[in-house]
């Protein structure tokens, strides 16, 4: 299958030729001529998969052959949960529309809003937007939505992991009824199919694989440690293999924070990526992490969300998410572009169970090894941990109390279980406001 195939414009096929791509990707190949044809999409699909261009070649398309010559409303708007991301698709569909003639403008919070209000009022086709700017500058006046025939929700699955639910739906009011709409997301929540069930139009399913399936090519190692050996096993590591492009995660920002500044003072040159940063702070991270000034980028799960940072040999994990799917976001950033790539994870005991739901998630074992002199104290999770005599005895009348328990109290089970989970949901809820 060729781009020319899917039925995209000489101009179009241009850039593309210039942008170095030779074929389309599965996801572009499905979801060009599904969007061409004005149908609603519902796309599953992960970082990596080229989705970007998936959804903007056929709206500038579309865009290019029902332009006014004179007259330029808004009429694609693209929704994106992250400054990073929607400065990544701007710069995108800048590329691609460069043989057009089709205006574009990105706007973000963490800036002032001035050159973004001067670009928009010169007039443009797409919008490239974070939900809260632009409901900001939508109640001051500064833009106007009411003509909009393309909606793009990219990275839907984390827009609602910000909490981005209510956002949306005043978007979504804002625009006309009649228009077409584009859902990408990771995964297929409950939460994701009540938001698509809301606004897409009969919408087509459409999925695709990561080029590279991250369980196959990625090499996934897990060194049992310490918490307080955790810092220096990392230094290690990256010393010792003499890494120059280091992807590090970590699970608050003040970790990231912690662990940048003492990597710096090792004389490593690290830089941090968090939402506590400015926009100006995370877009020179970004940068001086692609054209190799900075050695290691130190990130929170939420915004290194889709960076496109290519050819990444080494991932780190410096604490494990304690959700399991996160895992394989951050894994999914090494191995890119068929190359083969290492990710790494320290785990301190009290991490353990998150290992496991990570195992459990991938249906694989990750090698589990330590590092001379960086072992942890406490040898190995409980379970694994040969038993003695005494604590076989001690379960065994646990379990016998516990049975007599449930035999005089017939509800006792349930109201337990009812309790562990609420209290999981609340730590679920508890790591988001951290990051
Ligand atoms: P996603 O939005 O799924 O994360 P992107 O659209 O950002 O993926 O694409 C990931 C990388 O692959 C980018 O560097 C992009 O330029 C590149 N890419 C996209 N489509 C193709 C293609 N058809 N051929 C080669 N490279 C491509
Ligand atoms: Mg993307």
């Amino acid at each position: 299958m060729t781009f020319k195939e899917l039925g995209l414009s000489d101009n179009l096929l241009k850039a593309i030729a210039e942008k170095g791509y030779t074929k389309p990707s599965t996801i572009q190949e499905k979801a060009i001529p599904l969007v061409l044809k004005g149908k609603d999409l519902l796309a599953s699909a992960q970082t990596g998969t080229g989705k970007t261009a998936g959804f903007t070649l056929p709206i500038l398309q579309l865009l290019a052959e029902t332009r006014h010559p004179k007259y330029r409303p808004i009429r694609a708007l693209i929704l994106t949960p992250t400054r990073e991301l929607a400065a990544q698709i701007y710069d995108n569909i800048r590329e691609y529309s460069k043989h057009l003639d089709i205006r574009t403008t990105v706007i973000f919070g963490g800036v002032k809003p001035k050159k973004q209000i001067d670009s928009i009022r010169r007039g443009i086709d797409i919008l490239v937007a974070t939900p809260g700017r632009l409901i900001d500058l939508e109640s001051q006046n500064k833009l106007s939505l009411n003509r909009v025939d393309y909606l793009v929700l990219d990275e839907a699955d984390r827009m609602l992991d910000m909490g981005f639910q209510r956002d949306i739906n005043k978007i979504l009011a804002l625009l006309p009824k009649k228009r077409q709409n584009l859902l990408f997301s990771a995964t297929f929540s409950k939460e994701i199919k009540k938001l698509a069930n809301g606004f897409l139009h009969h919408p087509v399913m459409v999925e695709a694989e990561p080029e590279n399936s991250t369980v196959e090519k990625i090499i996934q190692k897990a060194y049992r440690t310490d918490k307080s050996k955790k810092t220096a096993l990392i230094i290690k590591l990256i010393s010792d293999g003499n890494w120059q492009q280091v992807l590090v995660f970590t699970r608050t920002k003040h970790g990231a924070n912690r662990l940048c500044k003492k990597m710096i003072s090792k004389g490593i040159k690290a830089a941090a990526i968090h939402g506590n940063k400015s926009q100006a702070a995370r877009t020179k991270a970004l940068a001086g992490f692609k054209d190799s000034t900075v050695r290691v980028l130190v990130a929170t799960d939420i915004a290194a969300r889709g960076l496109d940072i290519p050819l990444l040999p080494h991932v780190i994990n410096y604490e494990l998410p304690n959700i399991a799917e996160d895992y394989v976001h951050r894994i999914g950033r090494t191995g890119r572009a068929g190359a083969n790539g290492e990710a790494i994870s320290l785990v301190s005991s009290d991490e353990v169970a998150y290992l496991k739901a990570i195992e459990k998630l991938l249906k694989q074992k990750l090698i589990s090894t330590v590092i001379e002199g960086y072992e942890p104290s406490e040898i190995t999770p409980d379970n694994e941990k040969p038993k003695t005599k005494e604590q076989k005895l001690d379960e065994q009348r646990q379990r016998q109390q516990r049975r007599k328990n449930r035999l005089a109290k017939p509800n006792a089970k349930k109201e337990k279980g009812q309790y562990s989970k609420s209290n999981k949901s609340r730590n679920r809820n508890k790591s988001h406001k951290k990051r």
